[in-house]
């Protein structure tokens, strides 16, 4: 920077706004990172540093280091062209070009944007830190469900959602406005699977109902609370720190006609705010209320599911709402709070049993129709052909059961709907499920083959 002040030609991006002040190389413990608007620029920081080095000893490891040119709209092979011809230098050894760089475990890519560099990179490292967290619990016996949400907290999402403060309000705001709720990235589909894991269910259960069971939130909300919390501390830093000239800048490009004001993060965590109803006002920075920002997240994430069943076509969704959650007690609650049934049930097979009935990915006729595609009104019960097979059916009127609903008296003693027989003592029901489920295949395997 000494050099920059002597007037020397070190081209380095400066912030927009604050009067233009250049941004200085990032030093981070025996990290660095220099950055320029042009090679020549690059090329003269690079001189002053090997200058430095000598003068106090210091070494520079070639082989890490790395040359990244951050392009924009070219190709990533012409981008590492580009670099590669510049013919960088570091105390005479060219410097190799690369499409991507992990810096502070964050992946930058030549030609891909933040969230779409970023995302896939972490999901690949969290895919590991998942299949041992898997690998651990079946060592030591792990299948209570409470204890395997929080080690996905502590050893998946810990490595998933790292600096998703600054890669994953764009992705955010994708998911918060999509009825699906998720932006389909890899690291979300990472933590649906993890949770249809635990549930024990198929991959086509609503993502609206694996996480109204587990009580988890959906990675969005927590990128979302992530990037609110990054906004808050920078409005608490020292006046003119280098946060806080990042993020003024950042407000200054969202605010400006220029072609990546979109891009900013800040337009994008104000986009994030304004999909769950709450406005961020970039002219005057004022905090993020969290406890409000919780609620709001919550009640879009019910919106959504809402949405989703507006437009048709969720049949599995419209089950969840009207045979499990009763349809007068939508309410942004029911997200967020887990499932009684899984602190409740140690046993895992009756647990998934219970899941599955719940979520609709079971094993009867209504589920396994959809895979040959049968019309639902030819899915009857192969056992009484008197009826749809489905988790009402299995559960409240089916004959094959009836030997079973006896030994379960306390579940039978008066008629419910299904939403609030499935409220009844979550290990009863859990057990009477699983009873359902070996009665079935005992009784499937009986059965003559179906004519095709
Ligand atoms: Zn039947």
């Amino acid at each position: 920077m000494a050099a920059a002040r002597r007037g020397e030609q070190l081209d380095l991006p400066s912030f927009l706004g604050s009067g233009g002040a250049a941004v200085p190389p990032l030093l981070y413990a025996d990290d660095m990172v220099l950055l320029a608007t042009s090679a020549a620029g690059l090329q003269r920081q690079l001189n002053l540093l090997q200058q430095y080095c000598r003068q106090w000893g210091l070494t520079v490891n070639i082989d890490k280091t790395k040359l990244l040119l951050l392009s924009g709209r070219r190709t990533q092979h012409a981008a590492q062209q580009t670099a590669e011809a510049a013919g960088l230098t570091f105390a005479g050894q060219q410097l190799a070009a690369v499409t991507s760089f992990k810096y502070l475990s964050i992946a930058f890519h030549s030609s891909t944007c933040l969230a779409g560099a970023a995302a896939p990179a972490r999901a690949q490292l969290a895919r590991l830190a998942m299949h041992n967290c898997r690998t651990r619990c079946a060592e030591v016996g792990i299948e209570a469900a409470p204890v395997q949400l929080r080690l996905f907290g502590t050893m998946v999402d810990s490595v998933l959602s790292h600096g998703a403060e600054v890669w994953g309000v764009q992705l955010a705001a994708k998911a918060a406005c999509c009825h699906r709720g998720s932006a389909g990235s890899a690291a979300e589909k990472l933590q649906l699977s993890y949770l249809r894991h635990l549930l024990g269910v198929r991959q086509s259960t609503p993502n609206a109902a694996l996480l109204a069971e587990t009580g988890e939130r959906p990675l969005w909300q927590r990128w979302l609370r992530r990037a609110a919390k990054l906004w808050n501390k920078t409005l608490e830093e020292r006046p003119g720190s280098l946060l806080q000239q990042a993020l003024l800048s950042s407000v200054q490009l969202a605010d400006g006609a220029h072609p990546l004001a979109q891009q900013s993060w800040a337009a994008q965590l104000a986009a994030d705010l304004a999909a769950v109803g709450m406005q961020l006002d970039l002219q005057q920075p004022a905090p993020v209320d969290l406890g409000e920002l919780g609620e709001a997240a919550q009640r879009r994430q019910l919106a959504q599911l809402q949405e989703a069943l507006a437009k048709g076509g969720a049949s599995r969704l419209e089950h969840y709402v009207h045979n499990v959650v009763g349809a007068l007690n939508l309410a942004p609650a029911m997200f967020g709070q887990r499932e009684t049934y899984l602190d409740a049930v140690r046993r895992r097979q009756d647990r998934e049993a219970l899941a599955q009935l719940r979520t609709g990915s079971h094993w009867g006729a209504e589920e396994t129709g959809r895979w040959t595609r049968r019309p639902r009104e030819q899915r009857v019960c192969p056992h009484c052909h008197d009826g749809i097979e489905d988790a009402p059916h299995m559960l409240l009127t089916c004959p094959l059961y009836a030997p079973l609903r006896l030994n379960f008296p306390d579940l039978f003693a008066e008629p419910h709907p299904p939403h609030r027989f499935l409220r009844q003592k979550p290990c009863r029901l859990a057990a009477f499920a699983a009873a359902c489920h070996q009665r079935w295949l005992t009784a499937t395997v009986a059965l003559p083959a179906v004519p095709p």
